[in-house]
């Protein structure tokens, strides 16, 4: 954890930010961030070391919990998401436990929403629930149920908006409101929309969790993740990471921090291309339906508009059929890529009912507006034109 941030820095845009936040050059004088691959760190003097360890001089100690990497990549992200401070994690999953166990003790209830991350919903409703933590699932969009479902217990709201597959776009100020006025955290997962479209602490929300994974590694190379937000929160996060050891690797937080310096980029580019993408979908005879904010016809269109700054690169569709067109579709496309991941420069394609909701009931999944129809596409860095065409020998392909 970190929030030391350079002077010269205050005020900088975004774009800046993510080129220039958290660098702190070494003797050598390198111009690219170095991989500080080593484990541990040696000390002046016994003196020195015992300061260290006693927490009475910062610095590094073990890299389970210091590492200069990692340190730099905690600290570009808490400047682009606009927080104090910035914990990196082994995984977007070990963001989200370690966001859960360092805030929440037993007795605590959590209000998470129904259509987070399938492994997200096991998380709490398996395992955290496993150790007195109480949980309740509700739509994302109904602000009326959040309300009934809070408790004097309830500790947090999780979220993430646009939700996934459906794009459906929650209100930030009025969950942080919701938040304030019944003392509790409101907890958000920003994968989608990345601090360049979306910046969910300034909306009022306490913490941002992250799998780095997608958009903010942007390139599928590797698994990784962050928590960002107020000092107070990110030394107790800190702390569990320290203990219970779901650490980010130095090579990791390296290839994040190249992922970083192009990630407004990007994220123009998949929004652009999702957006043309969309409203090309619409106008497809094999096409019942497009799930995409950046159309006007989307229920959550105009809050899109006012609390993102762009759409994103992740959309859905329901072809005209059920499963078999569906999977016929899929299986017609020869550039994409038919895998579960997304924010990849390689588009890819999935069919969520059989495959990341596919332990969903039938009930659960048709509550949740997910039918047996719906494919999703995250729309990568290939020319537009190209993934027209590929979907076009999807939609040939249905018999
Ligand atoms: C992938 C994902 C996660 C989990 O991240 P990992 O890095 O795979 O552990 C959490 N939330 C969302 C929205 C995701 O897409």
């Amino acid at each position: 954890m970190t929030d030391q941030f350079d002077d010269a820095l205050e005020g900088v845009n975004l774009d800046t930010l993510a080129i220039r936040a958290g660098i702190a050059r070494t003797a050598e004088g390198e111009h690219s961030e170095p991989i500080f691959a080593t484990s541990s760190y040696v000390f002046s003097s016994a003196a020195e070391a015992a300061a260290r360890f006693g927490g009475e001089q910062d610095g590094n100690v073990y890299s389970r919990y210091t590492n200069p990497t990692v340190r730099t990549f905690e600290q570009r992200i808490a400047a682009l998401e606009g927080g104090e401070a910035a914990v990196g994690t082994s995984s977007g999953m070990a963001a989200i436990l370690s966001t859960a166990m360092a805030l929440l003790k037993a007795g605590d209830h959590v209000v998470c929403s129904r259509d987070v991350f399938g492994t997200t919903t096991n998380l709490f409703g398996k395992y955290l629930a496993k150790f007195g933590v109480d949980v309740s699932f509700v739509p994302l969009l109904d602000i009326a149920a959040w309300e009934r479902a809070i408790t004097p217990q309830t500790a947090m709201l999780f979220m993430e908006t646009p939700s996934n597959p459906l794009c459906e776009v929650a209100d930030l100020g009025a969950f942080s409101a919701l938040a304030r006025d019944h003392d509790c955290l409101l907890v958000v997962d920003n994968c989608f929309c990345t601090p360049a479209l979306q910046r969910p602490l300034s909306l009022g929300a306490d913490i941002v969790v992250h799998s780095a994974t997608k958009y903010l590694d942007g390139q599928g190379r590797c698994v990784g993740g962050a928590v960002v937000g107020s000092a107070e929160h990110m030394a107790e996060v800190e702390t569990f990471l320290r203990t219970c050891g779901p650490t980010m690797s130095a090579f990791n937080a390296w290839v994040f921090l190249k992922g970083l310096e192009t990630l407004r980029l990007r994220m123009e580019a998949h929004s652009r291309s999702a957006l043309e993408l969309a409203r090309w979908l619409v106008e497809q005879p094999a096409v019942e339906r497009v799930y995409y904010a950046g159309l006007e016809s989307h229920p959550g269109h105009a809050l899109a508009k006012k609390q993102q700054s762009g759409f994103g690169g992740v959309l859905s569709f329901e072809v005209k059929g059920g499963q078999e067109q569906a999977w016929q579709v899929i299986d017609g496309t020869r550039i994409m890529s038919l895998t579960a991941n997304l924010g990849d420069t390689k588009t890819t394609i999935v069919h969520p009912a059989t495959t990341t909701h596919g332990r969903l009931s039938d009930e659960q999944r048709a509550q949740a507006g997910i039918g047996r129809n719906l494919i999703r596409v995250s729309v990568g860095l290939e020319h537009v034109e190209d993934l027209k065409t590929d979907l076009q020998r999807g939609f040939a392909a249905i018999a």
